[in-house]
């Protein structure tokens, strides 16, 4: 299959002078299209920052990532953002939504940018992918007045408005108990199988479990990897199993 991510010794730094450090040395990661994948490892060994830095988020010291054939690093601004926002869909743990607008609403924000004239059409997609995940009653309701699990249902149908050829989760599940975790992963399994490659970060070995390959960082680097059959909803705990063991292994 073809490479969606190729991030090539990918460095990059914060702080200064002699405060300065490598959050990222060298890192080397390739996602496939389709692919599931899962990066764990202890806070502050850099997840994040290479998430940001293969999603164009943040620019990296050295090293390039190639995002479907194009270099991040040498792409202009105007044309990053347009990558970032007809390529890839975000989700954070905590999806950032506007107080004012109800539920549908803060879904089709982003795409009525690209489209003020298909209001109804922008709409309808939204209603499809509400219905999808379940919250199709939800459309006018205040952001206010829904669990944390229905908000992170609607983070994930914004993120699917523009069909991204990839999905970043920063910790999409880090605000949820474990049955809505699970009933999260259940939506990103279906997305998954429809073609959609997906890069979470997770701390919880139950999550990593449903994806089908687990980096694992430590101060910055990827220090070992385990591959998983796809999931097929079957002994979720033997692969939590597997997980937890190589963790030990590696000393995470
Ligand atoms: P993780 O997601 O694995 O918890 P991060 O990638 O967020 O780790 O952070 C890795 C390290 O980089 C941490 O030590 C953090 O303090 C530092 N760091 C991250 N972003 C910044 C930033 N914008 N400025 C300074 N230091 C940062
Ligand atoms: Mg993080």
């Amino acid at each position: 299959m073809n490479k969606i991510i190729s991030g090539n010794h990918i460095v990059k730094s914060f702080g200064q002078g002699d405060e300065r450090h490598n959050v990222l040395s060298g890192v080397t990661v390739e996602i496939k299209e389709g692919e599931f994948v899962a990066v764990m490892g202890p806070s502050g060994s850099g997840k994040s920052t290479l998430m940001f830095a293969l999603s164009g988020m943040d620019s990296v010291d050295s090293g390039n990532v190639l995002f479907d054939g194009m270099n991040l690093s040498t792409v202009g601004e105007k044309e990053l953002s347009d990558i970032r926002r007809t390529k890839m869909g975000f989700v954070f743990q905590q999806p950032t939504m506007l107080k004012n607008l109800n539920i549908l609403d803060n879904i089709i924000l982003p795409s009525m940018r690209d489209n003020r004239k298909n209001v109804a059409k922008i709409s309808e997609k939204a209603r499809a992918l509400m219905n999808r995940v379940g919250i199709e009653r939800l459309e006018n309701r205040d952001i206010t007045k829904v669990s944390g699990g229905q908000l992170q249902r609607a983070g994930i149908c914004r993120a699917l408005m523009n069909n991204p050829k990839i999905i970043f989760g920063d910790e999409p599940t880090g605000a949820l108990n474990s049955k809505s975790a699970q009933e999260i992963m259940d939506i990103f399994s279906e997305v998954n199988a429809d073609g959609t490659a997906i890069m979470i970060v997770t701390h919880d070995a139950k999550v990593a479990a449903r994806t089908e390959r687990i980096m694992f960082m430590r101060d910055g680097k990827i220090v070992s990897e385990l591959k998983l059959p796809k999931f097929v909803g079957a002994d979720i705990d033997g692969r939590v199993e597997e997980i937890t063991a190589k963790m030990r292994e590696i000393g995470i």
